[in-house]
């Protein structure tokens, strides 16, 4: 009798945990399995590039977990019983149940509507794959002067815009901001960011929010029309309602509350991992969704995991959030620290050298997942007790 540890998605936590459980905890009395909708590995920070017609080539979770004893369930999760510890799944193979003694919840996040009306309808994102693909196809179609407007000064917002008014010059790219663009950064960061705007000729809309959008444009609340061809929705991210309706403590977010260990404050044998997980990082608030803070608690639950499970001691894995790294295209890029209070700090990096490092962050990020037998240890470790159904239970 094996201790099951299924972990759910297979994104930059999911994928990451996998490979590190299967590192370091011994096939001899542990079953890892992952559950992920897709084949790939997605690299979600990518798919702004991928909407605007680069060629990318996405690694298949077979081939990444190939000789790690990690097995793949290629299905769509749409429940979790906590009581009976069992997830539903639904596959080619038809609806399915998955047993679990401990279970790392990783699902991501897609993209958050806040109910705007014509959001759903007419609005494209780039939060997932699919959807990416479909805002590929349309961008594809648009001749030129072609209006595009992207809503949302977060992030993934501004890197948007920018690739795709480098990738295309011939479109009209314009940015949706409520407030003014690039406020949370520092006064030297911002002032980059607007010459990026002025160079990739993208038009901000300040002070302006986006309460409807329709086929052709998108309106203002103070009722001023943008056109719009395209209107990409990049408002934020919201998670998947399956972690709410299973019964697991969750935030006002959706988020599965956890403790320091990533551990859910309402079910021992669950964990979370990314940006499903509710997260207090060491300054006192919630760590933001984002693929750093999807290291920082991915490798955090796999540590707990894995102490509590041979009889060690759990390790603190660091969860502070030192700033924000936003490509501006493929050869300009900010990264502006931040302090505790996670406000700007005067000190920031941009230009080629920022847009080099970011490149090298987005490499490592993809290396360090497809390459789980990496530095793998000459002995696994086995349970401290003999595996058993009653899980982390008994070994906490
Ligand atoms: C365009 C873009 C650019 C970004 N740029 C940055 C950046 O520069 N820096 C940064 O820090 N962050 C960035 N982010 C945010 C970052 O990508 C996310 O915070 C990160 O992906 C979170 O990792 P995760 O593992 O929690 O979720 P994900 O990477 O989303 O992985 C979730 C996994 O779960 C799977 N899944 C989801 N639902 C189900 C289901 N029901 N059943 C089975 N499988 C399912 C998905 O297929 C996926 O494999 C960006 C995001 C986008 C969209």
């Amino acid at each position: 009798m094996k201790h099951r540890i299924v972990v759910l998605g297979a994104g930059y936590a999911g994928a990451f945990a996998a490979g590190s459980l299967a590192r370091r905890l011994s096939p001899a009395d542990t079953e890892i399995t992952v559950v992920n909708a897709v084949p790939d590995f997605v690299e979600r920070m990518r798919l702004h590039q991928l909407a605007i017609g680069q060629d990318l080539a996405f690694r298949k979770l077979t081939d990444i977990f190939a000789g790690t004893g990690v097995r793949l369930r290629l299905a769509r999760v749409t429940g979790v019983d906590p009581e009976r510890r069992t997830v539903a799944v639904t596959g080619e193979d038809g609806d399915g149940e998955l047993a679990y003694d401990t279970l790392l919840y990783a699902l991501g996040s897609s993209v958050a509507h806040h109910d705007v009306p014509g959001v759903a309808e007419y609005a494209f994102d780039v939060t997932g794959r699919s959807s990416a693909l479909r805002l590929r196809e349309r961008l594809a179609d648009l001749g030129e002067g072609a209006t595009v407007l992207v809503v949302g000064e977060g992030l993934t917002g501004i890197e948007t815009a920018t690739e795709f008014a480098e990738s295309r010059p011939d479109l009209s790219v314009a940015l949706a901001a409520r407030g003014e663009l690039g406020a949370w950064l520092s006064p030297r960061a911002r002032r980059h960011l607007r010459r990026s705007f002025d160079r990739f000729g993208i038009t901000a809309h300040e002070h302006t929010r986006i309460e409807a959008v329709e086929p052709t444009r998108a309106i203002a609340a103070d009722g001023t029309s943008v056109p719009a061809d395209v209107t990409v929705w990049s408002a934020g991210f919201a998670v998947h309602p399956i972690a709410a309706a299973s019964g697991l403590e969750v935030a006002e977010t959706g988020q599965i509350v956890v403790d320091r260990t990533m551990r859910s404050v309402s079910h021992p044998d669950v964990y979370a991992a990314g940006d499903c997980a509710y997260a207090i990082g060491e300054n006192g608030r919630p760590l933001p969704m984002s693929c750093a803070s999807a290291g920082f608690t991915n490798m955090q639950a796999t540590a707990a995991i894995i102490a509590r499970l041979t009889g060690g001691e759990v390790p603190s894995v660091g969860l502070k959030y030192y700033g924000n790294h936003i490509s501006l295209g493929r050869r300009d890029a900010i990264f502006q620290m931040v302090d505790a209070e996670v406000r700007s700090k005067s000190w920031f990096l941009g230009g080629r050298t920022a847009a080099r490092l970011k490149s090298g962050v987005l490499k490592g990020a993809g290396w360090s997942i497809a390459h789980p037998t990496f530095g793998m240890p000459k002995r696994k470790r086995r349970l401290a007790t003999a595996p058993s159904r009653a899980g982390l239970r008994v070994a906490a």
